[in-house]
Order: C-alpha cells, then structure tokens, then sequence
C-alpha cells in the first residue's frame, strides 16, 4: 500500500478537549475523527488496527468454544419488557419507535437478545453448554462521554453469553473465558490486573473485571503488598480491625459496666469532624447513621421494621416482584465510609442513594446530621459488623443539636440486618493475608460475570434434562471493550513522538520511507515491498512528495513498529536501514536479505506476545 493512495490524515495538534495521550494521537495519527460527543470514526488506518483486535478476539473466542454470530444491533423493546429492564435502564438505553408504533431499542448490551434466541432453539440438555459471543456496536446515552473512545456513547464490544445444566459447567466456562481474556489483553501487549469485582445481587465470587492501571481510571482498585489479592472497592474486604461479640447476648455482655445512655447538648455540631472536636475524641467512637433510599428491592422486606405495607410490584410478568422503594438506616463506625456497591448486593437493589435531606428529616423527625439507632423506629436498621464492637459510642439523637453518649449495641439498639458494608481504603489490611492493601486507579477493559437464572427465569428459558423434567439454565456474561483496549494499548505504548505499536495489532508492520520515490530508490523500495508483502508483513510504503522530515514525523506518531530508509547513497552500497520504533539506533542491513530479517523479526515479537 502507498501513502499517497490511503487516507492518513495526520496532525501536528489535537483538539483542546483531546486530554489524554490516547485521544491526542489517535486523533492525530488519523485514526480518528468525532462526529459529536462521544461518537467517534474510525478511518482507514484506525479500522486496521481495530481489525487486528477483532482478529486476536476471534481467534481466541474459538479457542475456547465460543461460536460468533450476528444478531441486529437494533431490538424489539419487548425483549426488555420481558426481562424487567426496559424500565431499569433509565435514560443510558437509546429508544426509538419504528412507523408502526413498536418500541425499538438500540442495544446497550445483550442478554436478552442471546436469551431470546436459545430459548426459542433450546430443548434438550443436549445441547448444552452453549456459549455465543458477538462482536458489534453498543449505544449507551452516556452522562459523561469522555477521554475519546475511551468512554464513547456509540462503541464496539465483543459480548459473549453462555448457557449450562449445572455451576460445575458454568464454572468451567467462565475459568475459560478469564484464561482467554488474559491471553487477548497479552497479545495486546497489555498489562491487565484481573480484579475480584461487585457481582451484584448474584453474591459469591462469580464476576471478574480485567482493569489497566490508570491516571484517569473510573474505578478504585485494592492491592495487597504481600500477596495478589486484588479487588475493585466496590467488592473489597478487609481482615476486622475490630473484636466482634460472638452474638448479641455476648455484645450486651461487653456493655455490662457502660454508663446508661444520657443524652449531651451538642450545640452547631453536625459533621463527624465537628463532633470529634467539640467531644475531644476520635471518629472510631462515632456511630455515624445514614439513611439511604433504594429502587427495585428483590430482597423480602415483609418482616422488616415499617415495610410491612409497603408497595411491592413485578416489572414484568415472570420478573421476581420488587419493592420500587424503600429507605434503610446504615449504622457504622465514624471513621468509615458506606460502601453503596455492598449494600445495594445485600439488598438486591437496583440502585441505592443517600436519601434526601426532606425525606432525612421525616424518617428521622431530625435535621440531616442528627440521626441515630437508638429510639429510630419505622425502618429497617443495618448495621455494618463494626458496630457491633462498639458498647461506648457517641451517636445522634434524634433530635437537632443532640447526641447520646454511652450507646451501646445489643443494649440500647440492635439491627435487621447485620454485615460488612465499609469501603475498604489503603492502610487496610489484605483479607486474605493481613498484609497492607494499597490503592490504584484503574480502567476496566473487560468483565466476566456469572449471572445465573436472573434473565433465563424472567425470560422463561427452559429444557428438558436427562430425566424428562424441565429445567432453567444457568447462564454468564463476558464482555470487552474493544475502543478502550486499542485506547489503552497506546496509554501504555508511546513516547513524546508518537504510538509505539505493539506488532500484533499495529495497522502495518513496516513502513518504507524512500528519501525519494523515483528512478532507482523507487525500483528498490518497490521490490522490497513486494518481497515483504510475499512474506505476510504488511507495508506501507511513504511515498509523498514530502521532505524526509516530514515522514519520519508521521512514521514516528503512527507507531508503525519497524521503519525502512532507503536513500540513495546506502542502496547505491545495497544497503537499508531498520529500525524498530521506540528501540535502539538504526542499523544498516543487506538489501539483499532485508525482507528476510525484517520478516523474522516480526515473527518474533508476534511470538513472544503469545506465548502463554
Ligand atoms: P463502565 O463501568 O466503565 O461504565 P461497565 O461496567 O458499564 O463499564 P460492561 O457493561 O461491563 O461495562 O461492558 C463491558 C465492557 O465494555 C467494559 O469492560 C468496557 O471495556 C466496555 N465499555 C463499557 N462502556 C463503555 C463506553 N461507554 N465506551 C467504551 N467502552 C465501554
Ligand atoms: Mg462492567
């Protein structure tokens, strides 16, 4: 391929709201264009390298089983009734109606779309398991579409789904899909930390997300010094750094020589820091309660305090009945954080929130900064198994410019429900080994996620097994970003000139730069590029009518790993030069044998991503 025959429009500057280095030279290199916030083009020299993406995730894909096929990007908005989410998605789900009236919906993911297919070819145990995986467009309405491809609104992901009789075989497919995702991101070139991740209200270890470590990273990552736990903070635990009563009658014992309750004026005091002031002590004497408001709880909350009436709906047909609202108290100690990913799993809730100050006020009878456990009545009570180490505690009161002092748990209050609901922070320490827990920032390139009978029941999935009897199968999910791995890949391959490609997905592997391209060098270069194409390595041959500067420059910041110059002067000695962008000097090399080394040099690098 010729420079001047493909469409490489490359740039000195990147757009003021291009702030990352992978927005700034995809941009520049003319790999991208935007059309408006969050929809980005790929062009020609951009689609090359995604393809080689494509290409490593498909290969990998049937590695292990997984069959491609292609559904539509646009679906009927039924198959969301069906599942409960039409209403869940909110405004992230791009709607349309088509000239009938039918709700359409442009797919923001699609398990329902896989569902709906094998439930309609699903009979027999037979068939199972069974994993699918497309790779196609998704739209998310996202708030904040940002960092370019980075998080687009319109983007490409390989999402796989899979099927199965029993945990065993889901399991196996979901260890498959992590190898497979380790070895797409080392192809790649990539540096992943595969991390435990919230799995929501499905509990247990079954999600995984794949993250990069990153300055402009969404997520909050938890590692520990000593050993390779490593966490999202949304899931993170921590070994106690408190002695928890064995059970209630044990707490009420530990407060046995704590003064009664008493109540203390607390004048203009509302903040944690405030009252750690005014009472000259520490936050870990504090138990600090927030009350929180939750949308669609699937938990049964007709035993607990003050629910026993509240309104509980199915959001569809077959969808487990939720509750559409509920607010909660969460007591924990002074110095820590609720973490809203727990409690929202141990809730089985699609959303929780702090509650706002209005309804504060109402279920608490107090301004916000004055609530507490002790008299609260009217809703359910949780209680972070930190607390229940606490039999001296100051706390709200109930009333404004109030505390308790000497509040104890199991004395003086209890909860309905009793778990680990901190955020975990560096300092910690690690749950498995007690050794510290450092933070990263991270971007998630890739999450795997055991989803079981959630879309299969509420969308009435079932099959016959070896005994005649119906059952429901289980399923997972599996998706990767494919934009934001190109993305981060140049994050960690590039210098101040430019992208530094790693082979295996770089648009070509070899660009030839004649000083000039005519009479003899032309002659040369053309041979050599027609031996290399005969080799399988793709290259691109600059041959614009521009000062050499200029297509070292463009060399350089489109990261084509190896670079041929052919002048006038070494050719006339049969002479190249090679270099491998990003490393060492360029050497000279025999015309004659040019082809043959830069080909083995390819190899070897394509060998040495893939060699796990
Ligand atoms: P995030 O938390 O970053 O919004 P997510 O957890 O919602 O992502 P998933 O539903 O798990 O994303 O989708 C799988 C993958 O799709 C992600 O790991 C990521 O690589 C990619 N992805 C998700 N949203 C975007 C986006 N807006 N732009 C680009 N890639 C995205
Ligand atoms: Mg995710």
């Amino acid at each position: 391929m010729k420079f001047s025959q493909t469409f490489i429009p490359t740039l000195r500057e990147a757009p003021a709201d291009a702030v990352i280095v992978s927005h700034r030279l995809m941009f520049r290199a003319g790999m991208i264009r935007k059309f408006a916030n969050g929809l980005f083009a790929y062009l020609p020299l951009g689609l090359r390298s995604f393809r080689k993406l494509e290409q490593i995730i498909r290969e990998e894909m049937a590695a292990i089983n997984s069959l491609e096929l292609k559904p539509t990007v646009v679906v009927p908005g039924e198959l969301w009734k069906e599942s409960g989410r039409w209403d869940a998605m909110g405004d992230a789900m791009l709607r349309a109606k088509n000239r009938l009236g039918a709700d359409l919906v442009i797919s923001p993911t699609a398990e329902e779309a896989f569902t709906s297919l094998v439930r309609d070819e699903l009979s027999s145990y037979r068939q199972l398991p069974l994993s699918l995986y497309q790779i196609n467009s998704k739209y998310r309405d996202e708030i904040r579409p940002r960092y370019g491809v980075m998080r687009g609104r319109e983007f490409v992901m390989k999402d796989a789904y899979s099927y199965h009789t029993g945990e065993a075989s889901l399991d196996q497919t979901y260890q498959d899909m992590g190898r497979a995702y380790r070895r797409i991101f080392k192809r790649c070139g990539l540096t992943v930390i595969p991390v435990q991740a919230d799995s929501g209200a499905m509990g247990g270890s079954g999600s995984e997300e794949f993250m990069v470590e990153s300055e402009i990273g969404d997520n909050t990552l938890l590692l520990c010094k000593d050993c390779d736990y490593a966490a999202n903070v949304e899931k993170a635990g921590c070994k106690p750094d408190f002695t928890a009563p064995p059970s209630i009658e044990a707490a009420r014992a530990a407060s046995s020589s704590t003064p009664a309750a008493e109540k203390i004026d607390t004048p203009e005091v509302k903040t944690i820091g405030e009252l750690c002031a005014f009472l000259k002590t520490s936050a870990r004497t504090f138990i600090k309660t927030l009350i929180y408001r939750a949308v669609n709880v699937e938990l049964d909350l007709s035993a607990a305090p003050g629910c026993a009436s509240l309104e509980r709906r199915r959001p569809a047909p077959d969808a487990p009945l939720v509750y559409p609202e509920a607010f909660f108290a969460v007591v924990i100690r002074g110095d820590l954080d609720v973490n809203e990913a727990k409690l929202a799993a141990a809730l089985k809730a699609g959303e929780v929130a702090l509650a706002a100050d209005g309804d504060v006020q109402r279920l608490s009878g107090a301004p916000v900064g004055f609530a507490g456990p002790l008299g609260l009545t009217g809703l359910p009570i949780i209680v972070d198994e930190t607390v229940t180490a606490m039999n001296d505690a100051v706390t709200g009161a109930l009333e404004k410019d109030l505390h308790y002092r000497h509040a104890a748990y199991g004395r003086d209050f209890e909860g309905w429900m009793l778990g680990d609901f901190r955020t975990v922070k560096a300092g910690d320490r690690c749950p498995r080994c007690g050794g510290e827990l450092y933070e990263k920032k991270g971007n998630e390139l890739g999450h795997i996620f055991k989803l079981g009978y959630k879309y299969t029941r509420s969308m009435n999935v079932s099959y016959l097994d070896e005994n005649g009897k119906t059952q429901v199968p289980l399923m997972g999910s599996y998706g990767i970003g494919l934009d934001r791995t190109l993305a981060s890949v140049i994050e960690e391959h590039h210098d101040e000139d430019g992208i530094i490609w790693p082979v295996s997905v770089a648009p070509y592997h070899a660009v030839i730069i004649p000083i000039k391209y005519a009479g003899a060098v032309k002659e040369a270069v053309d041979a050599l590029a027609k031996e290399l194409e005969g080799l399988g390595v793709e290259a691109l041959i600059d041959d614009r009518d521009e000062r050499p500067g200029v297509k070292f420059k463009d060399a350089d910041l489109t990261g084509i790993p190896f670079r041929l110059v052919a002048a006038d002067k070494n050719l006339a000695a049969g002479k190249v030069e090679i270099k491998r962008r990003g490393a060492g000097e360029p050497r000279l090399v025999g015309i004659n044998g040019a082809a043959e080394e830069l080909a083995a040099m390819v190899r070897a690098e394509l060998a040495a991503l893939d060699d796990s």
